[in-house]
């Protein structure tokens, strides 16, 4: 037996301790955007019936995510994209009676996923754009502008390169940087 190692592991018990550090964490992450509120969701539905995620059937849309998040579901969450689908309208904000910003609880998750090193591949290669042209998704037909007579990067942070420039410098302070996914020179 080694010293200070138990001789029979309780994974019980192990699974239990992960899942309330990882609900501390979700709170704090929470607070620090701002929706502390998230405990004073009535589970109304009025952030969903505006969701574009929940129109084309993601799985985990705002007041599920708020739900699934209250009741500790960590595996079931860190194993699904639909925070990486939310496009940031913030309509989900707007409508809630409670104040309870779950536009804020979206992004939240999505800091938790790259923490926990749960990020989807289509995720992977919007980030990657975003890093090289300043849009997640990146708009195609440069040669279609041409022929139109227009510039072949639209006129944007792709264009600009002191913009793009300090976007990459955000971008390689954050944790996406030191988990290396993606090659920030
Ligand atoms: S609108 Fe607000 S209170 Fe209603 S389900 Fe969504 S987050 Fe909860
Ligand atoms: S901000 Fe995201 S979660 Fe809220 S309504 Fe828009 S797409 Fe849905």
């Amino acid at each position: 037996m080694i010293e200070g190692v138990p001789s029979v592991l309780n994974l019980t018990e192990i699974a239990e301790r992960e899942k309330e550090e990882f609900g501390k964490r979700v709170y704090e992450v929470i607070k620090e955007l701002g929706a502390e509120r998230i405990t004073f969701c009535m589970q109304c539905g009025a952030c969903a019936s505006i969701c574009p995620l929940a129109r084309v059937g993601f799985e985990w849309f705002n007041k599920k995510l708020i739900k699934a998040l209250l009741l500790g579901l960590k595996e079931e969450l860190l194993d699904d994209p639909t925070p990486w689908a939310c496009v940031a309208c913030n309509r989900c904000t707007e409508v809630c009676p409670r104040d309870v910003s779950p536009f804020e609880v979206m992004f939240a998750m999505r800091r938790l996923m790259v923490e926990e090193f749960a990020i989807p591949t289509l995720a992977i290669e919007a980030l990657r754009s975003l890093y090289e042209h300043g849009h997640a998704v990146y708009m195609t037909g440069r040669e279609a502008r041409k022929k139109v007579g227009l510039p072949e990067k639209p006129p944007s942070t792709d264009s600009d390169e002191k913009a793009l420039e300090d976007l990459r410098k955000i971008l390689k302070e954050t944790k996406l940087a030191s988990l290396g996914l993606i090659p920030m020179e």
